[in-house]
């Protein structure tokens, strides 16, 4: 501050250089979300702070060691190449962990040494009296394992975060909370980790149990005045996992009970997981500080899966229905068919395959798409239904807010030519029409106009992600 002009003169080219920086860095960031799509860039990239130019290498923030951890290993190498091609400036790449916490977290471990003394003794009187332990907590299914969890961009962060918690008995992260919609595999995923953590530290206590279970413990207690013992039983875990919290939405003394057995936990730096089937901020009739407290750690959501996922685990599951019984011959085709057409959550696929398979050993009949389509009559999407080139364009023509008769004139102009070509491009990969046949019902065009469009539209989706977007909502709109 003292060498005031020079500083200024040097804040000022700095800042431009700062803007240009910022600008390759953005760039670089579209590049890499239309490469490893949205929902996996929104995962590790959302938190991904730009930091600044050291010499030339440059800084980027992001709030935990394993975010960190992540991306160098899976992302750096190629973000680095990325942003070579955008800034000759930079050589290198570093990824630095602020924590925001930090503060927070220093005043709260002078505390914790002493506590930690007692509630360890709490611990072993605990695990003296075995019983208790599971009447309180809920059965771990060992079939629900990280072996048996296919992973899968939806859900790779929320699986890189579970793992992590059973990797070291230090706490990285807390809470994890993991949410999305039912039947994506956040109870599969509890249950991996509580198996995972019993085979690497026995002696660590894992506590699993659904919001609701934990509700009624909480009632029985006061009924019988024992509230006492229950708090105790609670706070001496190590790991404490609470399955879908959205439960306890309204019920006022169970959320007070919570919020204190989670801050006493967090406060000893034991570990807990929260499932939910939203975010932390749309809890409704949760209690404000109980959920931005519930956002403090790690908040992985599990998007719907993708087709490829899908597959992935019917494959698996297969697998362990052919070594059950080897006599069964499952088809790919018919795994492929079921991905295709049952994309509600992965309960409903797997319970699925497991009615074709029943069904075909009941009837002995073999397994064949014909008889899944027979058998799950009810599953399968409506959009059995034709899409109709009439359907899309009238659809298209909506979205943009044009008039039918615009999109099939000649006219050319920007906001007309491009959701032409978009309802051409659909036309093409949502029809069986044929490439004159589409140009015909177009306005009479040529069937190489009609190439054009749906190789334009291709480039498009790859390089803009606007775009990209637009046509996936008007495929679903289309297909639903
Ligand atoms: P949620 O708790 O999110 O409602 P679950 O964990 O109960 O969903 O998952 C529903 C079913 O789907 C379970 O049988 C689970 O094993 C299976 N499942 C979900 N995701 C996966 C996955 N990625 N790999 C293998 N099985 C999965
Ligand atoms: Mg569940």
């Amino acid at each position: 501050m003292s060498e005031s002009l020079g500083g200024v003169m040097k804040l000022n080219d700095e800042t431009v250089h700062e803007t240009e920086l910022k600008k390759s860095w953005n760039r670089s960031l579209s590049v890499i979300r239309a490469e490893i799509g949205e929902a996996t860039f929104k995962s590790w990239f959302r938190n991904v702070e730009f930091g600044e130019l050291k010499e030339d290498q440059l800084v980027l923030y992001v709030p935990t060691r394993f975010m960190r951890d992540w991306i160098e290993a899976h992302y750096a190498q190629r973000l680095l190449t990325i942003l070579r091609k955008e800034s000759e400036n930079i050589a290198s790449l570093v990824i630095d962990v602020v924590n925001y916490k930090n503060e927070a977290q220093k005043t709260e471990k002078n505390v914790n040494s002493v506590h930690l003394e007692s509630s360890k003794h709490i611990t072993k009187n605990f695990s003296d009296s075995g019983d208790h332990n599971s009447m309180l907590g809920a059965p771990i299914d060992t079939s629900l394992s990280f072996e048996n969890f296919v992973v899968g961009p939806s859900n790779e962060l929320a699986y890189a975060a579970a793992r992590r918690i059973t990797e070291s008995e230090k706490v990285s992260f807390n809470p994890l909370f993991l949410y999305g919609g039912v039947g994506l595999g956040k109870t599969h995923l509890l249950h991996a980790i509580a198996l995972e953590i019993n085979k690497n530290w026995p002696q660590r206590k894992v506590l699993y149990l659904s919001a609701e279970k934990f509700m009624y413990q909480f009632i029985r207690a006061l009924r019988f005045k024992d509230t006492m013992s229950f708090k105790q039983q609670f706070r001496s875990v190590d790991v404490l996992m609470v399955d879908d919290i959205q439960f306890i939405a309204g019920k006022d003394s169970t959320q007070e009970e919570f919020f204190h057995t989670f801050n006493t936990l967090i406060d000893h730096n034991h570990q807990i997981v929260v499932s939910a089937d939203r975010s932390p901020v749309d809890l409704d009739g949760i209690e404000e500080r109980i959920r931005s407290r519930l956002g403090w750690g790690l908040v992985a959501d599990i998007h719907p899966s993708d087709y490829e996922l899908r597959l992935g685990i019917l494959q698996s599951k297969a697998e362990t229905h052919i070594l059950e019984n080897p006599e069964i011959l499952i088809q790919d085709d018919l795994l492929e068919f079921l991905a295709q057409r049952i994309d509600s959550n992965i309960r409903v696929l797997e319970g699925a395959l497991n009615r074709v398979i029943a069904y075909s050993s009941f009837a002995g009949r073999p397994l064949s798409i014909d008889m899944a389509k027979e058998v799950l009559k009810d599953l399968i999407r409506a959009s059995q239904r034709k899409i109709t080139i009439d359907d899309i364009q009238r659809k298209v023509a909506d979205y943009y807010n044009l008039r039918l008769a615009d999109l099939l004139s000649s006219r050319r102009s920007r906001t007309i030519a491009r959701p032409r070509q978009i309802a051409m491009y659909l036309s093409k990969m949502l029809t069986t029409r044929s490439l004159p046949e589409i140009g015909r019902m177009f306005g009479g065009r040529d069937h190489t106009t009609v190439i054009h469009a749906v190789k334009r539209v291709e480039d498009l989706r790859n390089s803009d992600i606007a775009i990209d977007e637009e046509v996936e909502i008007l495929r679903r709109v289309l297909e639903n």
